[in-house]
């Protein structure tokens, strides 16, 4: 049997012989099953009906998502180093067309993943990329529906990936949530990726912070202090959330710290 992928949250499961009764990344507080009860489909169907789109985001930075729009909806980032490419993020489709691109881009040395909603088909994506390591938080070991040698548990605050590449754990949404901080972006001013453990909103001049993002459940005010803490020893000017069109173009830094005591404010009363 095919792997099996849930088609509300993109998450692959392990190989088996019959398909999962019911995807625990959806059935968890946040996420949820979709309006049509559990679906399923496999990368081979998504190759089918669905492709990958490639968009330019800044020098060193290329969006990758899937059209039509798949499950969450996310777009990975490619990111281009001196010190090689680093996939950000992932995307459940992955297609001959994508694999070409990177290839010519130099491929992949390594993929990091903000939290378990992205876990998506990461493990295909390792393989068509000479079983690069996926370097997930240890912290959210218990989400990873489709265990593989690749795959790297890293803990504690802060991972140097690559020379002026640093993970950084925040906590938050997921226990292991992290953000990646790329000194060299925006012409030497910094980058924040940031998934949705940071989430860039729909004004793009705010960030946000929840538990549950489909179920409207915030954080505490400890949780975000502990995420700001985590990010403010770095600089950064630009923020890339989780989808096309999420990115804070200035100012990174005072968004983020602005964004955070409006939020204070609101659920302390
Ligand atoms: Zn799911
Ligand atoms: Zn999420």
């Amino acid at each position: 049997m095919p792997n099996s992928i849930c088609t509300t949250c993109g998450t692959q499961y392990v190989d088996s012989d019959q398909v999962p009764n019911s995807c625990l990344i959806c059935a968890d507080e946040r996420q949820y099953i979709g309006h049509s009860g559990q679906q399923w489909t496999t990368a081979e169907k998504l190759r089918q009906t669905n492709r990958t789109a490639i968009k330019f985001k800044e020098p060193g930075l290329i969006g990758i998502g899937i059209e039509p729009q798949f499950a969450i909806g996310q777009r990975a980032l490619l990111l281009q180093t001196p010190h090689g490419n680093v996939l950000w993020d992932c995307i459940s489709l992955l297609d001959e067309s994508v694999v070409q691109a990177i290839n010519a881009w130099g491929g992949i040395k390594a993929i990091v993943i903000s939290h378990p909603h992205y876990y998506s088909n990461v493990v295909e994506w390792s393989r068509a990329f000479g079983d690069v390591p996926v370097y997930l938080h240890a912290d959210d070991r218990q989400w990873v529906m489709r265990p593989d040698k690749s795959i790297v548990f890293w803990s504690g605050a802060t991972l140097d990936l690559l020379p002026g590449v640093t993970l950084i754990h925040c906590g938050g949404h997921f226990a292991g949530g992290a953000v990646l901080h790329w000194a060299e972006g925006a012409d030497g001013q910094g980058v924040l990726l940031s998934g949705d453990i940071i989430q860039v909103v729909a004004d793009r001049k705010h960030v946000s912070f929840m538990y549950s993002y489909p179920n409207f459940v915030p954080l505490s005010a400890s949780a975000v202090g502990y995420i700001l803490s985590a990010v403010r020893p770095y600089s950064y000017r630009r923020i890339y959330g989780a989808f096309w069109g999420a990115v804070v173009q200035d100012d990174g830094m005072a968004v983020v710290n602005q964004s955070a005591q409006r939020y204070l404010t609101a659920i302390r009363e």
